[in-house]
């Protein structure tokens, strides 16, 4: 295909591809990360309603003043952080859109931009579009979560560097940075003068006694972060693709200037429903976090059972297998990509490849990713499949 070369390792995303693979085997779809119950009705009637009431002609650019001030409140009443509904909020096309114009706003060609890994699909691609480069800092397992070496983020710091996307609770491996963890990347980014972009898409969802800490929160954090997070998990409604960016206004100003072109704005009748989500359903989303950690225990569990090792999740959507004694009894290589394309015949069960998070694929091989934002029935069912499966 005529792609540039910067983008010719982005052609299909996993998540479009495991999908279609879902749909066209019928198998049950453990692979890309979304709901199969809807949010809160009152959200849905506030859309509907807003359709009704005429909602359906462009937002202004920033989106609409209601929901600003939803964010900033929740942001202010939830995380402590004060953000100007006017100059500091910006609403987005799901947090993909606000990733991307803040990277492309903030970052071009000879400047570095660090990551961990293994990492959310769209980073590495947005990075590409800006012409940048990204390095990436691993997680490694370390006293049964995914940790991150401080050490290694500092040695990963260049004099090109400029920016450090960030993601917590994080996808896929589920781990949420400890205050060790962020405190340490706050340092770095502080001395040696770096923009921070945080994903906290899941930041709704963690599990057991874990917290999730918001870096923007942290000692010198405020003036250099652009904080990014989205309607779409906390409510269950990733298709509405509401997202939002808060930050300092001189940065929030940035990542409006390149948003404004991507896509000008979107979603006119879920923007109100959003806010009002936001302003009286925090109850729903408490809700949602346990029954989450029960499905994250659920599959877990079956996975287990069926032969998997996992690491336990603190957090998201997406509990991480290791393949290797399964494939092993199975006769096969332990290769999570041919594993993944088998696996509705082998199992009628899609999962998602862990090896498209990692810049070199050998080290996410013996991965694969399956999620458990679905219905207990299908987690069960799945499971099942997962424990009968023979070659
Ligand atoms: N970041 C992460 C870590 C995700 O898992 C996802 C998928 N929900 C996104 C960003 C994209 O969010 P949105 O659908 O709001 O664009
Ligand atoms: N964030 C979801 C996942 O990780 C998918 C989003 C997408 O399809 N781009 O599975």
């Amino acid at each position: 295909m005529p792609l540039v070369p910067a983008l010719q390792p982005f052609r299909t995303t996993i998540f479009a591809q495991m999908s279609a693979l879902a749909v066209s085997t019928g198998a049950i779809n453990l692979g890309q990360g979304f709901p199969d119950t809807d949010g809160p009705v009152g959200m849905l009637e506030a859309a509907q309603q807003a359709i009704r009431d005429g909602h359906n002609q462009y937002p202004p650019g920033p989106g609409i003043l209601e929901l600003r001030q939803a964010i900033a409140a929740r942001r202010l009443a939830d995380r402590g952080q004060e953000f100007d509904p006017e100059t500091e909020v910006l609403v987005t096309v799901g947090a993909t859109e606000a990733i991307a114009a803040a990277v492309i706003a903030l970052v071009q060609t000879g400047d570095e931009v660090i990551m961990l890994e293994p990492h959310y699909d769209s980073y590495p691609a947005v990075v590409a579009m800006s012409g940048a480069r990204h390095v990436s800092v691993p997680l490694r397992v370390e006293d049964g979560r995914f940790a991150m070496d401080v050490e290694d983020l500092r040695k990963a710091v260049t004099p090109r560097t400029k920016m450090i996307i960030l993601n917590s609770p994080h996808n896929p491996t589920g781990t949420v940075l400890t205050m060790p963890e962020m405190l340490g990347i706050a340092e770095i980014a502080v001395e040696h003068d770096l923009l921070v972009v945080t994903d906290e898409v899941y930041e709704y969802l963690t599990f057991d006694q874990t917290e999730h800490i918001p870096i923007g929160t942290l000692p010198g954090m405020a003036q250099r972060t652009v904080t990014v997070s989205s309607s779409g998990k906390t409510f269950a409604a990733t298709g509405w693709k509401i997202g939002w960016a808060c930050g300092p206004a001189p940065l929030i100003a940035a990542v409006r200037a390149a948003k404004q072109f991507l896509t000008y704005v979107g979603g006119a009748p879920f923007q109100p429903a959003i806010a009002y989500a936001l302003t009286y359903e925090m109850a729903w989303v408490e809700q949602l976090r346990s029954s989450l950690a029960d499905k994250r225990d659920r599959l877990s569990a079956g996975l287990v059972a069926a032969g998997f090792q996992i690491v336990r999740p603190q957090g998201g959507y997406f509990v991480v297998a290791d393949i290797r004694s399964v494939t092993a009894t199975l006769g096969r290589e332990p290769d999570g990509m041919a594993f993944c394309l088998d696996l509705p015949r082998l199992a009628g069960v899609v999962a998602v490849p862990q090896e498209v998070f990692h810049d070199d694929p050998a080290d996410g091989k013996p991965f694969v990713r399956f999620a458990y934002c679905k219905r207990d029935e299908i987690i069960d069912e799945a499971a099942a499949r997962l424990a009968g499966m023979s070659g």
